[in-house]
């Protein structure tokens, strides 16, 4: 069966549980999911300051309820990203979401329950040995960040590693010059390199979070796959390659709440701003005939153009936090991944 293109992209939404601080203080959810629906339903809390209904219902692909598990999420909605990926095609999963409601628990997890990041990489590895042996397999990986529309490169310490500028090569498309790549041979050496990375990542303190991240993270993994039983006309083995993006979104809450001012509401603007045109590129290829797509009013977009679009599967993984005090967010946040797949 042919799939349709709006089911290259997908909007689902996580909802982490209420914290031990939450449940100790008597929070209240002002979020309801019904899995068998699929439905999710926001409710303003009484004392809320905002206007408007007071209740709004959604439906996405699929919703995960507080008690959702590492794996039902990545069996469920990420798998298939990683065998299109396999099979040559290029692949992203974003985690988007307010500081604190699982952005980073659900791409890399814990070594006792991993998330999206490492079980890719068991995923990938058992594709590679269960493969017939006339196929030759390549994996690398990079890991960078995007800190105020600047690429740094995760896995160089060196001091010229935090303004990486974007080319484009007329064969292989979008790459970022100088980017340390490295070829990985088993689950175990991508573990390290990703441990590496996370380490190096940028943290900044804002009020909400001490160690909330302001800028996006993209660990992307090369799949280079040499097939020699199916030679080209000048006898040389037909080679595919397909990259997987796995990108935990800056946290997108907004500047009021973290009283930001100067350098840190430049950060919030510009964070904003790609924000919203991500949200803005996923709806467009959502489209019939979209016309034409923004990609270049950001890093981000422009960085990940040959993977969201054409043959390429895009899941966006909204996250939320379901205490009554994050309603404004949380409502924020359904609307953006509701636009994200409207079509
Ligand atoms: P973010 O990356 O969006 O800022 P984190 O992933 O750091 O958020 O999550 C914030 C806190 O909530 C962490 O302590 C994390 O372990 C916990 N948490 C997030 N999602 C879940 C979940 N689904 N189940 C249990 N704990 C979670
Ligand atoms: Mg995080």
């Amino acid at each position: 069966m042919s799939e349709g293109k709006e089911d290259n992209v997908q909007v689902v939404v996580r909802c982490r549980p209420l914290s031990q601080k939450e449940v100790d203080a008597k929070y209240k959810m002002c979020v309801h999911m019904n899995r068998a629906t699929g439905s999710i339903r926001i409710v303003r809390p009484k004392d809320s300051q905002s206007s408007g209904e007071p209740e709004h219902t959604y439906t996405f692909d699929h919703i995960y309820p507080p008690d959702a598990t590492q794996s039902s999420i990545y069996d469920e909605t990420c798998r298939r990203i990683i065998n299109s990926v396999m099979d040559g095609f290029n692949g992203t999963i974003f985690a988007y979401g307010q500081t604190g409601t699982g952005k980073t628990h659900t791409m890399t997890g814990y070594p006792d329950d991993p998330g999206v990041i490492p079980r890719s990489f068991q995923h990938i590895f058992s594709h590679i040995e269960q493969a017939d042996k006339t196929k030759q397999f390549l994996v690398s990986v990079s890991y960078l960040e995007i800190y105020r529309e600047k690429i740094q490169d995760l896995l160089s310490k060196k001091e010229n590693a935090v303004d990486l500028p974007i080319k484009e090569h007329p064969k292989s498309g979008v790459y970022v010059k100088d980017l340390t790549i490295v070829v990985c041979k088993d689950p175990k050496m991508m573990e390290a390199v990703m441990q590496k990375g996370s380490d190096n990542r940028v943290v900044a303190e804002t009020k909400m979070n001490k160690t909330s991240s302001r800028s996006h993270s993209i660990f992307q993994i090369s799949v280079e796959c040499a097939d020699l039983s199916q030679l080209d006309k000048d006898g040389n083995p037909i080679v595919r390659v397909g990259r997987l993006n796995m990108v935990d979104l800056a946290g997108s809450e907004r500047q009021s709440k973290t009283e930001a001012t100067g350098d840190r509401l430049m950060e919030a603007i510009e964070i904003n701003k790609s924000l919203l045109t991500l949200g803005t590129v996923i709806n467009m290829l959502t489209k019939k005939n979209p016309g034409h797509i923004p990609y270049r009013d950001s890093k981000l977009t422009r960085l990940l153009q040959d993977s969201l679009g054409g043959n390429a599967k895009t899941v966006m993984i909204a996250n939320l936090g379901p205490a009554e005090y994050n309603y404004d967010e949380t409502f924020s946040t359904l609307k953006y991944a509701n636009r994200a797949k409207q079509i």
